[in-house]
C-alpha cells in the first residue's frame, strides 16, 4: 500500500471514528432523528487547488480545504492546519469536533476546520506568506468576522493568522476593514490578538488536570506527567503544569522521546529544542524509545500532538491514572476500549483542549468592541468557562453512567438540539 493510500484510509477511519463517537452520544440522549441526520454531514465542504510561486520562480500547486460543519449556534469557528497529511476526511472529522467543542464550552459559535496539504518545515518564510495569502484569497467570502472565523492549528501560528487577516481586510470594502480584523483569531498582539491566547490551550489542559486531581482526591503537586507533542499545546502544558508543582517525566514528538523520572527542566528542553529542532540529545533527559514513552511511570498522560496515537497497540502500555487529550482525536476506538477496560478515564479533546477556542472567543469579543483585556482578566474568564464545562461533563457522566467522552458529546448535543427545537427547520 502506498503512503498516500495508507494515510487516506487512516483518515477515512478518523471520520468514521468521529461519527461513531457522535452516534454513541446521540443514542445515549435519544437525539431526534432529524437533528441527527442534519449533524451527520457538514453543511459545506470547500476545496481549492491554488498556485504558489516558489522562491526559485517555479509555480507549485497546493490543495486547501475549509469544511463548515454546523452554524446553528453562531458563526463557523475552527483552526487552519498546515501538514503533509491534511486531506478531506481529516478536515471533516476536525470540523465536526469543533462543533461539539464550541457548544460544550457554551460559546456562540459553530464548527469548522481548514487546512493546506504541505510541509511547512520545507517552505521558506516568503513561500509561507505567499501560500497563506493565496489560500486566504481563495477562501474569499467563505470566511468573515460574522460568518466563519479561522484560527491556528497544527503547523500554523500567529504570523499565519496576521497574514490571513491582512489579506482579508485588503479584499473587503474600506468600510469593513476595522470589523474585518476579527476574521481570524490567534493573531499577534500587534495585530489585535488577545493576551493569553498563545498559551490558552495548554492552560486549559492544566485546569482540567487540576479539576480531575481535585475530584479524585489528589493534588497537582507531585503528579507525574507525560506529554506527547512539544508544539504550542505540548510546550505550554509542560511549562504551566510544572509551575503548578507537577513533574514532567517524559516528552515525545516526531523527532523522538526523552524521559527523566526525576523531572525534566521544561525551559531547558525548550531552549534545546529551539536551537536543535529535535528533542533527543537534551542533556537533562536521556533519549528513550517510543514504547518506553507510552509505558512511562506517570499519573497523567497528555497526548498533545496529532490524531491516532493511542491505539489498540499503544493504549495497553499506558500506566497513567488518566488520559487528558490535548490533541484532537488522539485516541482511536480500540485505544478508548482498552483504556476503559482497565478503568483509565479519558478526558476528551472537545473538553480538554477547548481553552484555545475559548480564548479565541475572547479575542473576537475584544476585536468587536475595540478593547484590550488584561491577562489576569483573560485567565480568570478562561478558568471559569472551562471549569464550568468540566463540571457539566463530570456531572452528566455520573448521572447517566457513561464515560466522559460520551458525556461531553451529550452536553454539546443537547445544547445544539435545543437550538434546533426552538428554531425549527426553515422553511
Ligand atoms: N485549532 C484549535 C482547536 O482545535 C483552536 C480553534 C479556534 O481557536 O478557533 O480547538
Amino acid at each position: 500500500m502506498s503512503d498516500t493510500k495508507a494515510n487516506n484510509d487512516a483518515h477515512l477511519n478518523l471520520y468514521e471514528m468521529a461519527t461513531a463517537q457522535f452516534e454513541r452520544a446521540a443514542d445515549a440522549i435519544k437525539l431526534d432523528p432529524a437533528i441527527r441526520a442534519i449533524l451527520t454531514e457538514p453543511k459545506s465542504e470547500i476545496s481549492f487547488n491554488f498556485p504558489v510561486r516558489m522562491d526559485d520562480g517555479r509555480i507549485r500547486m497546493f490543495k486547501g480545504y475549509r469544511i463548515q460543519h454546523n452554524n446553528i449556534l453562531g458563526p463557523y469557528k475552527g483552526g487552519i492546519r498546515y501538514h503533509h497529511d491534511v486531506d478531506i476526511h481529516e478536515v471533516k472529522a476536525l470540523a465536526a469536533w469543533m462543533t461539539w467543542k464550541t457548544s460544550l464550552a457554551g460559546l456562540p459559535f459553530g464548527g469548522a476546520k481548514g487546512g493546506v496539504t504541505c510541509r511547512p518545515g520545507e517552505l521558506s518564510r516568503t513561500e509561507m506568506e505567499r501560500l497563506t495569502r493565496r489560500f486566504t484569497h481563495a477562501l474569499g467570502n467563505n470566511i468573515g468576522t460574522e460568518y466563519d472565523i479561522p484560527a491556528p492549528d497544527v503547523g500554523t501560528n500567529s504570523q499565519i493568522m496576521d497574514w490571513m487577516m491582512d489579506t482579508h481586510v485588503n479584499t473587503v470594502s474600506i468600510l469593513d476593514r476595522t470589523r474585518g480584523k476579527g476574521v481570524v483569531t490567534g493573531k499577534s498582539l500587534a495585530c489585535g490578538g488577545s493576551k493569553g491566547r498563545e498559551k490558552a490551550t495548554g492552560q486549559g489542559v492544566c485546569h482540567i488536570i487540576e479539576a480531575w486531581a481535585k475530584e479524585s482526591g489528589r493534588s497537582v503537586k507531585g503528579l507525574k506527567i507525560a506529554v506527547q507533542g512539544f508544539g504550542n499545546v505540548g510546550y505550554w502544558t509542560c511549562k504551566i503544569i510544572a509551575e503548578m508543582g507537577a513533574t514532567v517525566v517524559a516528552v515525545m514528538d516526531h523527532t523522538g522521546a526523552v524521559a527523566n523520572p526525576a523531572g525534566i527542566d521544561v525551559a531547558g528542553l525548550k531552549a534545546w529544542m529551539d536551537a536543535n529542532k529535535k528533542l533527543p540529545g537534551f542533556a537533562g533527559a536521556p533519549e528513550v524509545s517510543a514504547d518506553a514513552f507510552w509505558s512511562a511511570d506517570c499519573d497523567v498522560m497528555v497526548p498533545a500532538a496529532i490524531e491516532n496515537q493511542i491505539t489498540g497497540r499503544t493504549a495497553p502500555m499506558i500506566k497513567a491514572k488518566v488520559v487528558v487529550e490535548g490533541a484532537n482525536g488522539p485516541t482511536t476506538t480500540a485505544g478508548d476500549a482498552n483504556l476503559a477496560s482497565r478503568g483509565i478515564p479519558v478526558v476528551p479533546d472537545i473538553l480538554a483542549n477547548s481553552g484555545g477556542v475559548i480564548v479565541s472567543f475572547f479575542e473576537w469579543l475584544q476585536n468587536r468592541a475595540s478593547e484590550y483585556w488584561e491577562l489576569d482578566e483573560v485567565d480568570a474568564r478562561l478558568k471559569r468557562q472551562i471549569l464550568e464545562a468540566w463540571s457539566n461533563v463530570s456531572r452528566t457522566a455520573k448521572e447517566r453512567n457513561i464515560d466522559l467522552r460520551t458525556a461531553a458529546y451529550a452536553v454539546a448535543l443537547l445544547r445544539i438540539a435545543e437550538a434546533y427545537r426552538a428554531r425549527g427547520v426553515f422553511p
